[in-house]
């Protein structure tokens, strides 16, 4: 019986990002299991603080498409289905917590910047991830 059968990869869609996907790639291959993508969009309300008194919805819509694309990118490359890449918008950690439970995840992956030193502590965001997940989650390390 396979351990895993359903991972969820948070993705940032920085640079770093395929390092995560290959070793999620690799993890899902092995266990036979199904592969998600995630790309949560923070608001951009949240950056300006509603200071601003404009119209923020096209630009969000501008940044909604741009994850999309990019996400479908990846997707094709790493042979994920359209079904299984989601965009939403929201925080980070929030959204993972939500989307892990709601699709009933085994596994969340997600890339981390561990600091070195008697500290030994995962990033923020994966460290917000890892508290409040209530399945298994994996922190891949980024070179
Ligand atoms: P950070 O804490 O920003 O260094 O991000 C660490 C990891 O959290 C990334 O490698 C991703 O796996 C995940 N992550 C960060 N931001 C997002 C985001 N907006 N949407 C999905 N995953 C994210």
């Amino acid at each position: 019986m396979s351990a895993y059968k359903k991972m969820l990869v948070a993705i940032d869609l920085t640079e770093e990002a395929p390092q995560v996907l290959n070793k999620a790639k690799a993890i899902s291959s092995a266990h036979g299991a199904e592969l998600m993508l995630v790309h949560v969009v923070e608001p951009v309300g949240y950056a300006y603080g509603g200071d601003i008194p404009m119209d923020l919805t096209e630009l969000q819509d501008q940044l909604d498409k741009a994850a999309k694309e990019q996400l479908a990118k990846y997707g094709d490359e790493y042979g994920v289905a359209k079904e299984d890449q989601v965009v939403t918008v929201g925080r980070p950690e929030s959204e993972i917590h939500r989307l892990a439970k709601e699709q009933d995840v085994d596994l969340v992956i997600v890339g981390s910047h561990g600091r070195k030193g008697f500290q030994l502590l995962l990033g923020s965001t994966a460290n917000g991830v890892l508290h409040g997940t209530e399945c298994d989650v994996l922190a891949v390390r980024i070179q």
